[in-house]
Order: structure tokens, then C-alpha cells, then sequence
């Protein structure tokens, strides 16, 4: 098979021992393998200049039109290694359709799947040393962007763009077990509003999130809670974590979670819905409004929260604080069905369950 980004592979990789001093013990976003993924768009040549190189710095004009309108997207996914050796991804085709919507929204050119997926193969296998081993949920974590580099500061959408790819080890998201985490039900701020960018993935909802995320810090929590409305309050409907969607569980069997619209359509939400039936939940995707969790909550008919997200995978939520009020959810600890799911989403990822649905992609 020829590769459709070609590989000229760096005279200077990372000596043998400081990258394993690395896999030994990888922080999130970090540090990066040796090379990267990229590609070129203009309107008269389309995509073109596809590669992968050594890990290097973009030339970057100070007019460049992303530094000032933000017309960014991205994606995030991992690569999974087996016992056996082997390295995989799991639904990556979801993650490239994605990210052709979000481009699309950003009014940044398409990029066919097929580019998007061998990309992300091709930097994997150039980096496979970079890959960690099969114990401990860690993975190599492969994060593609795409970016309007013209050097123009007229607003209309931009005429140069570049795709690229890069890569970085990590290791278990919860090192000391998994935790549960608490969340800021915010009412200054909102995520998305309909017909917005919520269901984009793009820099610039990360960029208004974090003054929501250092309120929730201030009011010791990990996290913040949207909802699809403001006010004191603090009514509302759920709409997600900022960076994870949320579902609950009630103690009829059913999981329930925000439908899509304002928030961003996850991939691991999308499996842990075909998943909640395999374990015997009625999935739902519905409004579910902060007075049904508040009150669910207290009278034991909602008995488990949870937040999904490729990073951590399944996040339990054990309890809510806003202005006013705090409450918990079940006993305060991460419940049965959110830990069993978790446990079998890693274990198709690693191969120690088998994957019934083909969402695994062999790369190695
Ligand atoms: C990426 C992201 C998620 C989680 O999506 P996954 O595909 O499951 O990783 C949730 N919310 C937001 C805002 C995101 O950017």
C-alpha cells in the first residue's frame, strides 16, 4: 500500500532512554512523539503537500488569520496497544467525520476521510516506538487540527489552510483508581446556544470555557456543569461538562443523556448508548432538566452520573454544587454501572473483550 503522506523521518529522534523515561511516566499533552502529520489547502490546489515530518514549529505570519478569528477545529483520539503487540484505534471514522463538520461550520475546507485516516495511521506507524505498553489504560494520545494560516486580516474565510497531526503519550487518566469528581453548576455562563458552535469541536469554545472552569475551581469543584440556560436559579436543562457529555442512571434501569443539538456528539457517548442495552439500560436521549437531577437525586430514583470523553473514558460524577446549594449523588462514591461500563469500553479497547461491533481499526 503506498502511503498518501509520505514519510521523511528525522536525523535527531528522542534518544532511546529519554523516551522511555517518558513512556514511563507520560503527562497529558506533554510531550510529543518525533514527527507530525501535515498538509496544505489552497483554493486553486486543494489539498496537497501531504506528509509526515519531523516534529517542528510552524512559520507562522503575525497576520495569520487563526491568531485573530480563531478559525480552528480539532479532534482527539488514541491508539490502543494489545498484549499481543498490535496497535489499534477505535472508531476513527467517527472522529473524521467529525471533524468534516466541524470544518465545515468553521467555513474551513473538508478533508476527506480517507486523508484523515491515513494520516493518523501512517503518523502512528512512523511513531509506533511511541506507542505505551497494554498495561495500566495508557495509550498514545493523537490529537489532528486544522488551522487558517493565511496572512490576511480581512474577515472572510481563509485561503491558505494547513491539516496536521500530532501525537503524544499518556498514561492512565485516574492514576490512583478512578475518582469521582465533583461539578460547579454555573449559572453566568453558557457553552453553546442553538444554531452556535456546540456541536463544533473548535479552539474557540475552549478558549470562552476556561473562565467557567476557574469559577468551578474557585468554588471547589473539578469541573463545570452548562446548562442550556443562565440564572441565579439554577434551572435548566443539562447540557454537558465543557469537555465531556454526561449521563445518568436511574434506579428503573434507564440511561439517560442530553440530546444532541448544543453539545458536542462524542464518540464515547455514542458507544456507551449501544452499550446501556447490552447491559440491560433503556437508553434515552432527552432533556433532562436540573430540578429532575436535583430532585431524582434526592429520592434515589437517579442513582448514578457520569461524564464521557476519550481522555478518561467514563468520568463518575458524584456531586453538584451551585449558588446555594450542593448535593450528591447515590452514596457519594462511583456507582456499579458506571465503573462496569467503563470497565468494558477498556476492555475493547485493549482487546481483552470482544469488539462485536468492529469499532476497532488495526494500525500495526
Ligand atoms: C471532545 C469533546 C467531548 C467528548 O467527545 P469524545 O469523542 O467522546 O472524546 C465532549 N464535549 C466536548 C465539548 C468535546 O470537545
Amino acid at each position: 500500500m503506498s502511503n498518501q503522506f509520505p514519510l521523511s523521518r528525522t536525523r535527531t529522534p528522542v534518544p532511546d532512554a529519554e523516551r522511555a523515561a517518558i513512556l514511563a511516566a507520560p503527562e497529558f499533552g506533554r510531550y510529543f512523539t518525533d514527527h507530525m502529520a501535515s498538509a496544505v489547502w489552497t483554493p486553486d490546489r486543494e489539498w496537497h503537500d501531504r506528509k509526515i515530518m519531523p516534529l517542528q514549529p510552524f512559520p507562522l505570519h503575525p497576520s495569520a488569520a487563526v491568531l485573530h478569528y480563531a478559525q480552528e477545529v480539532f479532534e482527539g483520539l488514541k491508539a490502543y496497544r494489545h498484549a499481543d503487540g498490535s496497535v489499534w484505534l477505535f472508531r476513527p471514522e467517527l472522529n473524521a467525520r467529525r471533524f468534516a463538520s466541524s470544518a465545515t461550520r468553521l467555513a474551513l475546507p473538508e478533508l476527506a476521510g480517507g486523508d484523515f485516516l491515513s494520516s493518523v495511521e501512517e503518523l502512528v506507524r512512523a511513531d509506533e516506538q511511541w506507542v505505551p505498553g497494554s498495561a495500566g489504560e495508557e495509550s498514545l494520545y493523537i490529537r489532528p487540527f486544522m488551522f487558517a494560516s493565511e496572512a490576511f486580516l480581512g474577515l472572510r474565510p481563509a485561503k491558505r489552510v494547513i491539516y496536521s497531526v500530532i501525537a503524544s503519550p499518556v498514561g492512565p487518566y485516574f492514576a490512583s483508581g478512578v475518582r469521582g469528581v465533583t461539578l460547579w453548576v454555573n449559572s453566568k455562563y453558557t457553552r453553546a446556544a442553538k444554531g452556535g458552535t456546540g456541536t463544533a469541536k473548535c479552539g474557540a469554545n475552549y478558549a470562552a470555557s476556561f473562565a467557567a472552569q476557574n469559577e468551578a475551581q474557585q468554588h471547589g469543584c473539578d469541573q463545570v456543569l452548562y446548562l442550556d440556560r443562565l440564572g441565579a436559579d439554577g434551572k435548566g436543562n443539562l447540557e454537558e461538562s465543557g469537555t465531556m457529555n454526561l449521563c445518568l442512571v436511574t434506579s428503573d434501569r434507564r440511561l439517560l443523556t442530553p440530546p444532541l443539538g448544543t453539545i458536542l456528539e462524542g464518540v464515547t457517548r455514542a458507544t456507551v448508548l449501544v452499550l446501556a442495552s447490552e447491559f440491560g439500560l433503556t437508553a434515552e436521549e432527552r432533556p433532562v432538566s436540573m430540578d429532575e437531577l436535583r430532585y431524582g437525586a434526592a429520592e434515589g430514583s437517579i442513582t448514578e452520573v457520569f461524564a464521557t470523553g476519550t481522555a478518561a473514558v467514563i468520568t463518575p460524577i458524584v456531586g453538584f454544587r451551585g449558588n446555594g446549594y450542593e448535593f450528591t449523588i447515590g452514596n457519594g462514591a462511583p456507582g456499579a454501572w458506571t465503573l462496569a461500563l467503563r470497565k468494558h469500553v477498556l476492555d475493547i479497547q485493549y482487546g481483552l473483550a470482544e469488539d462485536t461491533h468492529g469499532w476497532l481499526r488495526r494500525v500495526i
